[in-house]
């Protein structure tokens, strides 16, 4: 597999593609390379207006307002289909754009999309409300009942580091629940949106329920935040956007969805088989190197076995082969950009410089390509990069005592999205997971999530949940309906 070929790279708005307005256009660059792979036309604002008006055509009493359930379904599954055909394809765009390896996308990212689609495929004739027993009105008798109803216009703003998983958690469920969506991919990785974009067209769905308008965050993604045509924005991103998604939703009262970051823990207890969570507990760290929001860069471990995991996690990290996204043998591709490898290598200097123990990596390959050792220290849990999330292949193992230690370690963050716990002592690890702060814990492994299982974090991991039934139901309103008679 080599350069994949190029989806259209234009806006896609009520079902045609067009230049932006003013003919503005952004490059996407190959970051294993650092060159240019296209580029890719920037919405303005006039523009955001145009694709909030066809989503709203179609919500307000077009032909997307209409269908039933069960038709929504059987265009989710033919859009099913068409990934999954161009499985191939979408894990070439992403691997280029993203520069992570090639066959961990075909292997994770782009199943699990396919999975989300037909997952909420399911759902979509099932939305179902509930009958009420309520008193008698003013002697008449009355007969409540509720039904969800779709929430309306959903904006959905991506990141970079898993855009074909991430943009199906959001198009899915809002599409299954009969919303219509407006989607800002991440200027570094708009392309697997794009070709999205053309299957959507493709599967039969009508013009103006799916508009792509890939675009800066400053200029695209805050224009459409603060739309009032907009009912309901899902953000996936850093803490920082957020909040400013957060006051610009307030402004209008839109529902809001928050995925951001998270600074995880790995709880290692005595007796851990530490030969059998390593390579978990590396790929953890090290996975789309270290880019990943569920990462579990604080491994907490009991002290007995500090000596043993360092040096189990420095095998590992040895035995990483970081290069080209398409070489079958690499392991770790490149960081996103010159400022997430900087960025980076800032901490891991602030890691030194604040006192904590190296015990393997600490280094950037000379470009091209933004390439970052796997890196691992021993150190304590109030260093910059014990508290702060890296986004990039830097792990810190801190010791704890006791369980009671472990747990206020774990919590000791001002994130909360998910936890690991290592051991096969369930009496511990029940009383264990039941005070840990986070949306997720895995229990003697890790992973991506899985499209039937609510995700989200807690504090600022973020607010309320995608995936799931209740990923479902965030994009949706219960109407209550009494009738008196
Ligand atoms: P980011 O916040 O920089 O950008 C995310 C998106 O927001 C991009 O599309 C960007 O263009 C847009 N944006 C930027 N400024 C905006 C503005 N003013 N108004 C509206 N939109 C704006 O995040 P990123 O660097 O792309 O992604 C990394 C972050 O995402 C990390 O913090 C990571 O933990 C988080 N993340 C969370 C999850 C989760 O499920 N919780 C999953 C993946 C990534």
């Amino acid at each position: 597999m080599g350069y994949p070929d190029l989806p259209r790279t234009q806006l896609f708005i009520a079902g045609e593609w067009a230049d932006s307005q003013g003919g503005e256009t952004f490059s996407v660059i190959d970051p294993s390379t650092e060159t240019q792979i296209c580029e890719v036309a920037a919405a303005a604002p006039t523009d955001v207006d145009r694709a909030v008006t066809a989503a709203r055509h179609q919500f307000d009493g077009g032909e997307w307002s209409r269908m039933s359930g069960a038709e929504r379904a059987r265009l989710l599954i033919r859009l099913a289909e068409l990934v999954e055909a161009n499985a191939e394809h979408f894990a070439a765009l992403e691997a280029r754009e993203v520069g992570k390896p090639y066959a961990d996308t075909l292997a994770v990212d782009v199943p699990l999309a396919i999975e989300t689609f037909r997952y909420f495929a399911g759902w979509a004739d099932k939305i179902t409300g509930a009958t009420v027993p309520v008193p008698d009105f003013m002697g008449k008798l009355r007969f409540s009942y509720t039904e969800r109803v779709p929430v309306g216009v959903v904006a959905a703003i991506t990141p970079w580091n898993a855009p074909t998983m991430i943009t199906s958690w959001k198009l899915a469920s809002a599409l299954a629940a009969g919303c219509t969506v407006v989607l800002k991919p991440a200027e570094d990785a708009p392309l697997t949106s794009l070709l999205l974009a053309e299957l959507v067209a493709e599967a039969g769905f009508p013009p103006g329920v799916l508009n792509v308008i890939p675009g800066l965050g400053a200029v695209a993604g805050a224009a459409l935040t603060e739309h009032p045509g907009i009912d309901k924005i899902s953000f996936t991103g850093s803490p920082d956007v957020g909040r400013i998604i957060a006051r610009a939703a307030s402004e209008s009262f839109k529902q809001v969805t928050l995925e951001l970051g998270g600074k995880s823990p790995q709880i290692v207890l005595p007796g851990a088989d530490v030969a059998e969570l390593a390579p978990v507990a590396a790929a953890s760290l090290f996975a789309n190197s270290g880019q990943t929001c569920a990462a579990g860069t604080r491994v907490l471990v009991h002290r007995s076995l500090v000596s043993e995991v360092a040096e189990a996690l420095r095998e590992q990290a040895a035995a990483q082969r970081l290069g080209d996204p398409f070489d079958a043998r690499t392991t770790m591709g490149s960081l996103i950009n010159a400022r997430q490898r900087d960025r980076v290598m800032d901490y891991v200097a602030a890691g030194i410089e604040q006192g904590a123990t190296l015990v393997t990596g600490g280094k950037h390959r000379e470009g091209p390509g933004f390439f970052v050792e796997p890196t691992v220290f021993v150190g304590t849990n109030d260093l910059t990069i014990a508290r702060e999330e890296i986004f990039g292949p830097v792990g810190t193992i801190i010791p704890f005592d006791d369980v009671d230690d472990a747990i206020r370690l774990a919590n000791d963050t001002r994130y909360g999205l998910a936890a690991v716990v290592w051991s096969h002592d369930i009496p511990t690890v029940l009383s264990l997971t039941r005070r840990l702060r986070v949306g997720a814990v895995w229990v003697n492994a890790w992973g991506a999530p899985d499209p039937r299982l609510p995700w989200g974090g807690t504090k600022t991991s973020g607010i309320g949940r995608e995936l799931g039934l209740s990923g479902l139901h965030a994009n949706t309103e219960e109407r209550v309906v009494n009738i008196v008679y």
